[in-house]
């Protein structure tokens, strides 16, 4: 297994020879790359792979996932027919509802499993047990099957996957330890390991749950926690000549099982999490000597899982247990897992698999793979992407509060709308404990306390939408929107993400990374998209020219890491030597006054001539407010007249309670962000993460006039003349406003699915429910009808014209 004599270099090392590493190394062999070395300080699998518990499930809470998972399937299948099989057994696998919830969330993803023609089914609880005789009905109302889930050997798997690398060319060389990682420039340079140096271009952190600790050898932070995780595998007691029992998930009561020879493997999630040596300081360091390991067994924290298993098999009563399992794996904070290219150029991390690390290795090594060879992501990728973890994943403690919360709740609905209530309040606007004492309701992005919405505003439940989407709403973010559309107002965005990029090259620099031309003219805004090579969109912001040679960028409050570390690497990759990149979020707030009346209400507070004339859409300006020098700039996110106002931190109390008072005769209304989701939708206002995304085009996206026509070069220029869009984003309306789409519901023509539902909300003022898809440009037409498929029931709606309010854009221009 392990080669003697280590290269002094090689294009790409992959450090990790479990699951992870060697499919990363597997499809890096597949694209051709040959020059790549797979180190391992152990055995191949001596870390979490060994100990796992072998579960492969496809159907996923977010449809990229689900599709690396299907992936993995396709390859497990393939890697059966090889000379080093991986045991896949295509038993498949059933999940019960015990709650009308679960039910729901049950039809639910049956929907949008259609979407990828993954064959799940709702089956009756009589079918279940026909599938699993050795289930107890009590309690159950329902089921869902999946005939392609299965099961595999997890380190067999490892080593076919290592296999098909070693024979498309990757050398693994087992028992040589990282040491240390050499960067240049901003970008990785070699791998000291204990048995030499290897020079390299790319280095794909392949280390599990021991990721972290390799990531600090190059001062990045992979905010990952080894939790204990635990199983047990029972006696032999059935037939040897029955079929071979599909696995069962029961996640109302924490536990899943499947068959282990003529026995069975269970276990589950407590809810009494526990990290493996959780110091709060220290916790994700892992002794030198710990491979090929399991943690002691922890039967107290396990009581409930087992006794629930008893309810539902009663047979686990009987038989005795073989054997007990309690295995460290590396969980993330939101239990997706952590891939991608870090802020050092050429290291990637591929870890933090979250106990599902067997089924998503296939799509994992895939994705991972692609990525490495095209230097940027190849589908949507956000939702596992190490550049959603903000600067607050830095503390260790909070790392560890919030990847406890989500272990304890792996098992729960997740319904829309929710917060997470671990580690806050986080950061806090300059005008929080205004909000805190005006009845603000507070939400959570990025560690940040935002304002949803003000309980006082609330009055009556008419409009409340049924099922999920009914869960969190409030009715006070009607009053906010109807306030803004008709009167004014004020919203706290203080956590936007802000950065300054400056230097000589600076608006070269932008031009070439930015889409749309953002150099006009000190005082100008351009709303603009940062491309990829494929024409996809990376960023979507607003960039404000300050001086001849500075700018500052305002994006979402999540994409800070994202968005800007995606300049970082161009303009490292890119060579412009004379360019600087500040993140100032946390210097400036950012208070937003839009309505009708936003000239009125502003005017009272300072002298500056906010004439159409003298101050026009999309210009910003310097002026002062009770005092303080802002920068206001004209735009608006609402579809209404209006100025975002950038202020010092330190004077931003001052300045929102001076809005608020300019305000009072003129019916300003202090709103919160559902009240800005409401409006945004309304207008057809696009958010990354949202209608878009790196698959996704400005052309198809509806975006096509914010590219500039007359530039010769900008990133993605090539692939957006050459590509003629298939796909098209359309507005879909539904009349009755309580009927909303969530997102991912199936989209029907004709009686066809032709796509999944991508957004959705209620808008106020059009008073009917809205949804976005992309759907095949010959289905595009406005007034074409749709169906949607909601919970299992399909409402017919219809393809608008856009924007849905205000087409003319009266009201901004005014
Ligand atoms: C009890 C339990 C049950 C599970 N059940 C399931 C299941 O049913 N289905 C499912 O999909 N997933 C399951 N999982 C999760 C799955 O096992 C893991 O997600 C997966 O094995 C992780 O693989 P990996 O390659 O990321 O990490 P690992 O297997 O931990 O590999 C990391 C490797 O990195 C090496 N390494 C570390 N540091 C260095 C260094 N400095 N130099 C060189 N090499 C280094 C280690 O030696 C190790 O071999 C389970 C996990 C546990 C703990």
């Amino acid at each position: 297994m392990s080669k003697s004599s280590l290269p002094s270099r090689a294009k790409i090392v992959i450090i990790g020879g479990g699951v992870g590493g060697t499919s990363v190394a597997f499809h890096l062999a597949e694209l051709g790359e040959k020059d790549v070395i797979l180190l391992d300080r152990n055995e191949l699998t001596s870390g979490s792979t060994f100990h796992s518990a072998g579960l492969v499930g496809q159907l996923r809470a977010d449809p990229t996932l689900t599709k690396m998972n299907m992936h993995s399937v396709d390859l497990y299948r393939r890697l059966q027919k090889t000379e080093t099989p991986p045991s896949w057994r295509e038993c498949g696998s059933i999940k019960l509802a015990t709650t009308p919830e679960r039910m729901e969330e049950i039809r639910r993803q049956i929907g949008w499993a259609r979407t990828f023609n993954l064959d799940l089914k709702e089956i009756s609880p009589k079918e279940a047990q026909e599938l699993f005789p050795l289930m107890d009905l009590e309690g159950v109302l329902g089921a869902s099957y999946l005939a392609s889930d299965g099961q595999v050997d997890p380190s067999q798997l490892a080593m076919a996957m290592a296999a098909g690398a070693r024979a498309g060319g990757v050398q693994i060389f087992t028992h040589t330890r990282v040491l240390s990682i050499q960067t240049e420039k901003g970008r990785v340079k070699s791998v000291t390991t204990d048995k030499g140096v290897i020079e390299c271009e790319v280095i794909v952190n392949c280390g599990g749950m021991y990721a972290p600790s390799i990531a600090r050898m190059v001062d990045v932070r992979v905010p990952i926690v080894p939790m204990s995780h635990q199983y047990l595998i029972t006696d032999n007691f059935m037939d040897p000549s029955a079929p071979l029992l599909p696995s069962l998930r029961d996640p109302d009561s924490l536990i899943y099982f499947r068959q282990e020879v003529q026995g069975l493997l269970m276990g589950g999630y407590e809810r009494n999490s526990k990290a493996w040596s959780a110091d709060h300081q220290n916790f994700d360091d892992i002794p030198a000597n710990f491979n090929n390991q399991l943690l002691g067994e922890d039967w107290d924290r396990f009581e409930e899982i087992a006794v629930n298993s008893q309810r539902r098999v009663p047979k686990m009563s009987e038989i005795g247990v073989k054997s007990f399992i309690n295995g460290p794996e590396g969980f993330t904070p939101d239990n997706e897992f952590c891939l991608g290219e870090s802020e050092v150029g050429g290291f990637f991390v591929a870890a933090g698999f979250c106990a599902h690390g067997i089924a998503g290795a296939g799509g994992i090594g895939k994705v991972v793979a692609e990525w490495v060879v095209a230097g940027e992501p190849t589908m949507d990728l956000w939702h596992m992407d190490i550049k959603r973890f903000g600067a607050s994943y830095r503390s260790p403690d909070f790392t560890l509060k919030r990847i406890s919360e989500n272990y304890e709740a792996y098992y729960d609905i997740h319904y829309p709308g929710e917060e997470r209530q671990s580690a806050r309040p986080g950061k806090k606007s300059p005008a929080y404990e205004w909000h805190a004492a005006n009845t603000a309701v507070f939400g959570e992005k990025s560690s940040w306390e935002r304002v949803n919405y003000y309980a006082n505003h609330e009055s009556d439940d008419k409009l409340k939408p049924h099922g999920w989407a009914g869960k969190h709403w409030s009715s006070a973010v009607a009053a906010e929107h109807r306030a803004t559309r008709e009167n004014a107002g004020l919203f706290d965005e203080s956590s936007f993400a802000k950065a300054i990029v400056s230097g000589t090259q600076a608006p070269e620099f932008l031009n070439w990374v930015c889409a749309n031309d953002v150099v006009k003219g000190v005082g100008r805004t351009i709303y603009t998209q940062a491309l990829n090579t494929r024409g996809g969109i990376e960023s979507d912001y607003t960039v404000t020219q300050t001086s001849d040679t500075e700018f500052l960028i305002i994006t979402g409050t999540a994409f800070s890491t994202h968005d800007f570390g995606w300049l970082e690497k161009q303009m490292r990759e890119g060579g412009f030597n004379d360019v600087t990149i500040k993140v100032v979020t946390e210097e400036l707030g950012c208070f937003a006054l839009m309505g009708p009346k936003a000239r009125t209400i502003l005017a009272k507070t300072t002298e500056y001539d906010l004439s159409h004339a003298n101050f026009p859409f999309m210009h910003s300006r310097e002026l002062n407010i009770a005092g303080t020098k802002v920068r206001a700039t004209r735009l608006t996110y609402v579809g209404e007249l209006g100025w975002e106002i950038y202020v010092p931190v330190a004077d931003g109390k001052k300045v929102w309670e001076a809005l608020i008072a300019a305000g009072t005769d003129e019916g300003l209304m202090p709103c919160g962000y559902r009240a800005i989701e409401s409006l945004r939708l309304e207008k057809g206002y696009r958010a990354w993460a949202g209608e878009i995304n790196t698959e996704t085009t400005p052309y198809e996206a509806g975006l096509g006039f914010a590219i500039s026509k007359k530039k010769d070069k900008f990133i993605g220029k090539d692939a957006l003349s050459s590509a003629k869009p298939t796909r098209k984003l359309v507005a879909m309306t539904f009349d009755d406003i309580r009927q909303v789409p969530l997102g991912n519901e199936p989209v029907r023509i004709n009686g066809s699915v032709v796509g999944r539902v991508k957004s959705g909300g209620q808008g106020y003022t059009i008073n009917k429910a809205i949804g976005y898809a992309y759907l095949p440009t010959e289905h595009t037409a406005p007034g074409t009808r749709v169906d949607v498929e909601f919970f299992g029931t399909w409402a017919t709606g219809v393809i608008c014209e856009e924007p849905l309010f205000d087409p003319e854009n009266s009201k901004i221009r005014l």
